[in-house]
């Protein structure tokens, strides 16, 4: 039976007990170890995957010790490895108060402890995995409240800018990139603000903000000097900027006037930039994500890509 079948002499030889007072740090990672198992044995959650995740992680005796006393079996039984699978912290607490049935009694064998085992974990896992049914139902009908407040980001909020960065490091996770603590950072340079140079060994997303509005998303490798310091001030200097957008297209945001000689200025005055700085060891694939994921939380004004629209 899954996990059992994947421990060493497939979950029915005894394998010891582990050891230590915390879970993550000694006695689950030494059964990690052992084992092969990174997931939570109910839901299939993923202890190695995320950082979010890996701190739900719980070690269980499938057989409950509380059982185990009931029906006397021996210690060295009930603390070994194949009595116990990794669970969530969500299966750990759906799973309390089991009662065996009542035809059960102490296993005389290791294998009849070991065919007891599989039935309770079967019991359990199908009464766990209704559970998870029944919240995942309710959370469900919870989501016309939270649609509203999903995905949200007030840019005024002195917060908002770090937030992106902590969601963003969720994203990267899933497509397998973990990112430290020094490789993303943001400086936010409030309106009116003066451009600063993309430092060497950086590339960049930024962000052009006006009021609650975002105008802009763009982002600069490590060759794009002139486009992160001063491409987006001046209509003239390449195909596609702010400065051009807001000629062409300031009726959009209601802003009309603007011109070659005076959207430098306006741009300067009036918006802020928000520079999020990523180390160039994290990769081109990164910045480019990183820029999307930015495009699609805070919804610029101008694209930059009329043209496939
Ligand atoms: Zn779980």
């Amino acid at each position: 039976m899954i996990p059992f079948d994947e421990y060493p002499g497939g979950g029915r030889t005894l394998l010891g007990p582990v050891k230590g007072a915390n879970c993550r740090h000694e006695y689950g990672l030494q059964f990690m170890r052992k084992t092969g198992q990174t997931r939570c044995a109910y839901c299939s959650a993923d202890f190695a995957r995320s950082y979010e995740t890996w701190l739900t992680m719980a070690l269980d005796h499938v057989v409950p010790v509380g059982v185990c006393t009931e029906l006397g079996i021996p210690a060295e039984w009930q603390e070994d490895i194949t009595n116990k699978v990794l669970a969530c912290a969500a299966c750990n607490s759906f799973r309390n108060r089991y009662k065996p049935p009542a035809d059960v009694s102490c296993p005389k064998t290791q294998d009849d402890f070991f065919d007891l085992r599989d039935r309770i974990f079967a019991e359990r896992r199908k009464a766990i995995l209704e559970r998870h049914d029944s919240e995942r139902a309710f959370f469900n009908k919870l989501q016309p409240l939270f649609d509203p407040l999903r995905r949200k980001y007030p840019e005024l909020l002195p917060e908002a800018p770090e937030r992106l960065i902590h969601d963003f490091r969720t994203v990267a996770e899933l497509a397998g990139v973990r990112l430290a603590g020094e490789d993303i950072s943001c400086e936010v340079l409030s309106a009116p603000h003066t451009p600063t140079s993309l430092p060497a060994g950086k590339m960049a997303v930024y962000v052009f903000l006006w009021g609650d509005r975002c105008l802009k998303v763009g982002k600069a490798g490590l060759n794009s000097g002139a486009r992160y310091l001063s491409q987006h001030y001046n209509p003239q200097s390449c195909q596609s900027n702010l400065a051009k957008s807001l000629i062409e297209k300031g009726h959009l945001i209601d802003v009309t006037g603007l011109k070659g000689s005076n959207v430098k200025a306006w741009i300067k005055q009036k918006t802020t930039r928000i520079n999020y700085l990523l180390d160039q060891g994290v990769g081109v694939h990164m910045l480019s994500l990183f820029e999307a994921f930015a495009q699609c939380c805070l919804k610029p004004k101008f694209e930059g890509f009329e043209a496939q629209a």
